[in-house]
């Protein structure tokens, strides 16, 4: 048997491998329609929100770039609160996408201090978002998020939030700590294998993504 001594694909326990040997169903008929229904509103529980969150059929990685994509355009300056290798993933897919990063140095294996975020919101209203790793799993440290919120909302920036190692494992009240983006994906706290993504999306954010410039396919129905 193998036993993956890694953060995730953790083990999926039995009744979830036997769901997936499940004869197919029609995937634009209507059970998928319940199913997805079901799956959204059992989300919304465990994120303790009521926003709306879309699935993807993608990495964590790949919510991650969803949300800088979708809420923000090239030029636009970002903090980047990072403590460790996912934050610095965080940061190369925000200058991928020609984003002006504003980065405090936080060394690996301490926490983000909430009055450095502070301290530097203040000094530059220009700042458009703050993008937060809220367990960083490089080094084992946990982000004080509710802090960090309620910081970033005195302010009025849109908040992303990394909790791919932690939803479904700490705390985090999406709704009530003013999380505007929350992403996560399935293999981690989940228990269920790699391959979907969740991101939960608030007004606000839904707002920044209809006027954002950073191309990307914004597909019609035929
Ligand atoms: C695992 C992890 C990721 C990357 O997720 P993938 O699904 O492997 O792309 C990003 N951030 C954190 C904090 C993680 O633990």
């Amino acid at each position: 048997m193998v036993n993956l001594r890694v953060p995730g694909p953790t083990p999926c326990p039995e009744d979830i491998l036997l769901a997936g040997a499940q004869q197919m169903i029609n995937h634009r008929g209507p059970e998928f329609s319940d199913l997805i229904q079901r799956v959204h509103s059992g989300l919304q529980k465990v994120f303790q929100t009521e926003n709306q969150i879309a699935l993807l059929t993608s990495s964590g990685t790949g919510a991650m770039e969803a949300a800088i994509v979708n809420t923000l355009s090239p030029g636009d300056r970002i903090l980047m609160v990072t403590v460790g290798v996912f934050g610095d993933r965080f940061c190369q897919i925000a200058e991928t996408y020609g984003l002006e990063i504003i980065k405090p140095d936080f060394p690996y294996g301490t926490f983000a201090k909430p009055e450095v975020v502070e301290e530097t919101l203040s000094k530059d209203p220009s700042i458009k978002a703050v993008a937060a790793t809220h367990n960083e799993t490089s080094t084992g440290v946990t982000n004080d998020l509710e802090a960090l919120g309620s910081v970033v909302r005195r302010f009025d920036k849109l908040l992303l939030v990394d909790a791919i190692s932690s939803l479904g494992c700490l705390p985090l009240k999406t709704d009530t700590w003013g999380c505007d983006v929350v992403m996560t994906a399935s293999q981690k706290g989940f228990m269920v294998p790699p391959g979907l993504a969740f991101v939960s999306v608030s007004p606000k954010a839904i707002e920044a993504s209809k006027s954002n410039k950073t191309p990307s396919c914004r597909c019609r129905r035929p």
